[in-house]
């Protein structure tokens, strides 16, 4: 290694230490910037999230919270973690606590887990194959080895939850708490009904917000709070924030609800929260990335990110339309949010095939499972397609019908490498239109 700077190692650029790092970063960027983007979990951040992302503030350790930290010389960090937790607060009217801390959205729900239930203690969730997360008690993550879990499921035919059904089950098992909540569930859910299904069965409710937060953020789906005892998000999908995790509480459960729970005996529901958070399952927060939260909840509540949410829902609705008009099956027969699942059989193809053979003309989706899907999860017959991050780009009505086209073409033109050629020049043409925000051109 040839570095130019007289200072050493420590001092000098990325491209010069590491090439070969760099050159992936630099792969990915140009894939970002030539690809359409339909993963309905990922998005574009904003360049003043990055720029926070990519301080300093990554040096500093701060277990602890604001004011009361192990370490000295948490003055400035303070300031950050608290604008975080103000612009939580604030953008969620209704929310009671925050925690900023959760490095990821898995870890915030075993917070949320931890602070209220006890090893073998029973959890009722939405089944991962209908759309719910692993963390909601799937057998291979923690939350499914640690509790008895019970799944509640949509309905056969409609597609779409039954609360009725949920409440029935909820009578039958006794959940200790009721989690809400999914990945790939494209209908409004109803958080007023949830709650009254768990209280009346004596549980907590913990909806994870973690796909629809910018959604409801903006106004454009039922806010879990103040119906919710506790509610994470992640602040990377709709929120177009950093990648982590947020906790919110009330500061205590009712006292009726509260003597179910022995964890919660002499302490209140916040600050179980907080201290599972920290020492429970983290240690040192990172606070460059709880800064890039604070930057995020602060633009997500300006007129422009809430037209920007807006406009995702309505290119999810035109998208739909279009991939329905050219026979796909929409899951549910169509979507209210963001995201959509496309039953891609009636097209002749799994869902497997339909991600290789979208992504060979640079359409990047996931293959997921339908509801009551007859192929194996790694096969699957569907496809979970999002607009958020085309929508971050600027795209609208037009686009959305194109690109409905594009993947229908895609799939049915599969024997075809001179249609294949044609869409993957449509998808470059479209994405040279719409430069992504926050990414240099080169
Ligand atoms: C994405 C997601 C998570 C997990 O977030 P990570 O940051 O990937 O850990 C949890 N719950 C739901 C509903 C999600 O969609």
């Amino acid at each position: 290694m040839t570095v130019t700077t007289s200072r050493g190692l420590a001092w000098a650029p990325l491209a010069e230490v590491d090439p070969e790092l760099w050159m992936a970063i630099e792969g990915e960027r140009e894939r970002q910037r030539w690809k359409l983007e339909l993963i309905a979990s990922e998005n574009y951040v904003f360049r003043a999230v990055m720029e926070a992302q990519g301080t300093w503030l990554t040096n500093k350790y701060a277990e602890g919270l604001p004011g009361k930290r192990y370490y000295g010389g948490c003055e400035y960090v303070d300031v950050a973690e608290r604008l975080a937790q103000e612009r939580a607060l604030a953008l969620f009217p209704g929310a009671e606590h925050v925690n900023v801390q959760p490095h990821s959205g898995a870890q915030a729900n075993m917070a949320a887990y931890l602070a209220v239930l006890d090893h073998g203690d029973r959890i009722m969730g939405l089944s991962l194959a209908h759309g719910g997360h692993l963390t909601h008690g799937s057998p291979v993550n923690f939350s499914g080895k640690w509790f008895e879990v019970h799944s509640y499921g949509v309905e056969p035919g409609s597609e779409v939850l039954d609360y009725d059904a949920v409440e029935r089950a909820a009578r039958e098992v006794r959940p200790a708490m009721l989690v809400a909540g999914a990945s790939a569930y494209p209908r409004t859910l109803d958080f007023e009904r949830l709650a009254a299904i768990a209280h009346g069965v004596g549980a907590v409710l913990f909806v994870d917000m973690a796909h629809i937060a910018g959604l409801i953020a903006a106004g454009l789906h039922p806010s879990p709070f103040p119906h919710a005892d506790i509610v994470t998000t992640t602040t990377h999908k709709t929120l177009r924030g950093p990648r982590g995790g947020l906790v919110f509480s009330r500061a205590d459960l009712s006292p009726e609800l509260k003597a179910r729970y022995p964890k919660l005996a002499k302490t209140t529901l916040a600050a179980a929260i907080d201290k599972s958070v920290f020492p429970g399952v983290q240690g040192g927060p990172l606070m460059h990335v709880i800064a890039a939260k604070a930057v995020a909840l602060l633009l997500a509540a300006t007129p422009e990110y809430r037209e920007d949410q807006r406009r995702t829902v309505q290119n999810a609705q035109l998208l739909a339309a279009s991939l329905r008009e050219r026979g796909a099956r929409l899951v549910s027969g169509g979507t209210d949010t963001h995201l959509m699942l496309v039953d891609v059989t009636p097209l002749g193809v799994t869902g497997r095939e339909a991600e290789a053979l979208l992504d060979a003309v640079g359409i990047t989706v996931n293959k997921n499972a339908i509801p009551f899907d007859a192929n194996p999860p790694n096969i699957a017959s569907g496809i979970r397609v999002g607009t958020p991050a085309v929508t971050t780009r600027g795209m609208g009505a037009s686009e959305m019908r194109e690109i409905g086209e594009l993947i229908v073409a895609a799939i049915a033109g599969r024997a075809d490498p001179v249609a294949r050629d044609r869409i993957a020049d449509a998808v470059r043409e479209i994405c040279a239109r719409f430069p992504v925000p926050g990414l240099p051109e080169t």
